[in-house]
């Protein structure tokens, strides 16, 4: 599932090509899946201009005059593409916007079906489910209100930083990585660690993020940015996806393990449970 540095470069391809774009029709593919896809009348877009695209989690929320927002969570296989105009529309293609000017059209394509696609007056949002109870952003939380998640806390470490209520954004690949990088074990209860060592998670999950950002993302499934170009911090990862694979800091073999609901990957030698 695409996470914050996914999102982000979605969130950023679609300020480089649709700000500002005021919407000439919307295209919906089939009447049943946009029942089922959809809340509110997203034909009524028409005429509409896209004003800001922000990401809170992992979710993307894209404003328009008039004072609504089109909120989209990827889920599994969400993607938007920005085409030319006469591209061949997919299957999956569940909704496309044609615009006035330029000679692109905006698809989004979901073929699990997983996501969704919500159009709701934009003051409504800070409390509606799904927004309402986020954690803070990791690329925004100072350390004393990130310790003081920790210290409130007395849970696995790995479900914990999964949680987005606890932290918004983070996901199975970043939260691996980011263990990894800090050496704690993914069963580490978060009352436990001292306030040195989340200190060095807390930098380590910043400069971690930024740097997925910077490479547009992780692409070991399906994930694409809106030119339709796959990520490029794969090559980077370290334990996510390497089970079995050599520890590059020991040589010892990473495991993966069932925690929680989730499976997690790690190094058993630098990640010590004590
Ligand atoms: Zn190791």
């Amino acid at each position: 599932m695409p996470e914050l540095p996914e999102v982000e470069t979605v969130v950023r391809g679609l300020r480089r090509t649709i700000l500002n774009q005021t919407i000439a029709s919307v295209y919906i593919n089939s009447p049943q899946i946009a029942r089922a896809y959809f809340e509110g009348d997203l034909g009524a877009m028409k005429g509409r201009k896209f004003i800001d695209i922000r990401r809170r989690g992992k979710n993307i929320l894209i404003d328009l005059d008039g004072g609504q927002t089109l909120w989209v969570h990827l889920k599994m296989t969400g993607h938007f593409y920005y085409l030319p105009k006469d591209a061949p529309i997919d299957k999956h293609d569940h909704l496309i916007f044609y615009f006035k000017k330029g000679k692109h059209s905006l698809h989004f394509n979901d073929y699990r079906r997983f996501g969704y696609m919500r159009l709701v007056p934009t003051s409504d949002l800070p409390h509606r489910r799904g927004l309402k109870e986020l954690g803070p952003e990791p690329l925004e939380v100072k350390l004393p209100e990130f310790i003081n998640l920790f210290r409130r806390a007395k849970r696995m470490i790995k479900p914990a930083l999964l949680d987005q209520t606890f932290l918004a954004g983070l996901g199975n690949i970043y939260t691996d990585e980011a263990l990894y990088l800090a050496k704690i074990h993914p069963r580490r209860l978060t009352g436990t660690l001292s306030d040195k060592k989340l200190a060095e998670l807390h930098r380590i999950i910043q400069a971690l993020l930024k740097k997925a950002i910077s490479k547009t993302g992780t692409s070991v499934d399906t994930f694409a940015g809106v030119d339709g170009k796959p990520g490029g911090f794969q090559k980077y990862l370290k334990v996510y996806g390497r089970e079995g694979e050599k520890c590059r800091t020991c040589g010892g073999a990473i495991r993966r393990e069932k925690i929680g609901s989730r499976s997690s990957h790690f190094c058993p030698h630098c990640q010590r449970l004590r």
